[in-house]
């Protein structure tokens, strides 16, 4: 367990889906173990973790399929 870097707080690893960007697509890796700041949410993703999402967005095409796909509504403000 550590300390949160903004808040002081606890943080715990909880298991959670993670979403983000690349080659302007979205992805979405659920399940991974992310510790969490209780006070603020602040999520802290470890080297390994972040490894681990690259290597499969990366290697997507040749070796792990997605498990299913989600379609994402984006809005634009104006
Ligand atoms: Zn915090």
């Amino acid at each position: 367990m550590n300390k949160c870097y903004f808040c002081g707080g606890r943080t715990k690893v909880k298991k959670v889906s993670v979403d983000f960007r690349w080659a302007g697509k979205l992805f979405v890796v659920e399940n991974v173990p992310v510790e969490i700041c209780d006070q603020c949410g602040e999520r802290y993703y470890s080297a390994e973790v972040s490894k681990k999402i690259d290597k499969l967005v990366k290697k997507q095409k040749s070796s792990k399929e997605p498990e299913r796909i989600l379609e994402v509504p984006v809005f634009s403000w104006q």
